[in-house]
């Protein structure tokens, strides 16, 4: 069996390919970088200049006759974004002959998660630019603590943009962190939830100031992460469970990584972490889930569904 999974809901356009046993046998993908924030006409645009590339470039490695099954990121999401994903994936099922089903993009971080780190029954730490979740998946995805505002991912792309650090800002910004001294922000947690954009608002007023962009880097993750890692822990404490896996773009984070293993290390709890690969968006991650899915006989209708909540899978 091979299935092909396409990715489209916000800035990558994305497609994978993996066998029946979840092998990745093909993985393109490109990603839309603004100016400013994410336009999500723009967004769209860019995908549909870039889908027949991306699959073109799948092509060479994969005789696309052989596909069985095709996944379509149905949300969350962009709606223009997964309007044209949708309108993409049905011409190529038509095209193959295939059924096309829907996969919640979130899900589809975590099973790549879960397979590429051989994890068993983790909790997970899902922390992408629009989601920050704290999930226990066990018959059904159960949603046990999340942000209350925005996600973690946009809180630091919106906080690069006043810095003057162009988009995806995570990767400069944990450069730049690592030169700065703790500098006093705001720390919300309430319970199992988080709220980020107090803290954004503060550290852009701080950086509007003139205080040191290195410290208010430094602490803005010293903060949002010390935020995650405690809800993190409480959870692992509450369910009881010995293990725990970080996926989606934020995972890249190496001062994340390290504060989480601390805090691992302490309850003698085993901490992964996705392959940086597959942090972001793609379109493997897709096809994975919708193998995982398919044989499973889950089928969900392919239909745009920009607010689709995982705890309602
Ligand atoms: P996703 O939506 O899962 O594709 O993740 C994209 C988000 O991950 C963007 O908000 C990026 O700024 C963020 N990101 C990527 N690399 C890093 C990093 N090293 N540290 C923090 N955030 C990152
Ligand atoms: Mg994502």
């Amino acid at each position: 069996m091979k299935v092909l999974g396409i990715e489209s809901t916000a800035h990558t356009f994305g497609i994978g390919v993996v066998d029946g046993k979840g092998k990745i046998l093909a993985d393109e993908r490109n990603i839309y970088q603004p100016k400013e924030g994410i336009v999500p006409i723009e967004a769209a645009d860019f995908h549909r200049e870039n889908s027949s590339k991306i699959l073109e470039k799948i092509e060479k490695k994969i005789n696309l006759e052989e596909i069985d099954l095709i996944g379509i990121s149905t949300g969350p999401g962009l709606p223009p974004c997964l309007n044209y994903g949708l309108k993409f994936s049905r011409k190529l099922a038509e095209r193959l002959k295939k059924p096309l089903i829907g996969i919640n993009h979130c899900q589809a971080h975590i099973e790549i998660g879960k397979f590429l780190t051989k994890a068993k029954d983790p909790i997970i730490l899902y922390v992408s630019g629009g989601n920050t979740q704290i999930i226990y998946n066990n018959r059904g995805y159960k949603i046990l603590g999340e942000t209350q505002d925005i996600g973690i991912g946009n809180a630091i792309d919106k906080l690069g943009r006043a810095a003057g650090i162009k988009f995806p800002a995570g990767p400069e910004i944990e450069k730049i962190a690592k030169q700065g001294k703790f500098v006093l922000l705001p720390y919300s947690v309430k319970g199992m939830d988080l709220n980020f954009s107090g803290i954004l608002t503060e550290a852009m007023r701080k950086i509007e100031k003139g205080e040191k962009k290195e410290d208010v880097l430094h602490s803005f993750q010293e903060v949002c992460f010390s935020m995650l890692a405690e809800v993190c822990e409480r959870a692992l404490a509450a369910i009881e469970k010995n293990e725990l896996i970080l996926v989606g773009g934020v995972a890249q984070n190496k001062r994340l990584q390290q504060m989480l293993k601390i805090m691992c290390k302490d309850r003698k709890v085993k901490l992964t972490v996705v392959p940086k690969k597959f942090a972001g968006d793609n379109g493997t991650m897709i096809a994975l889930t919708a193998l995982i899915n398919w044989k499973e006989e889950k089928r969900i209708e392919p239909k745009a569904n920009p607010n689709w909540r995982i705890d309602s899978i």
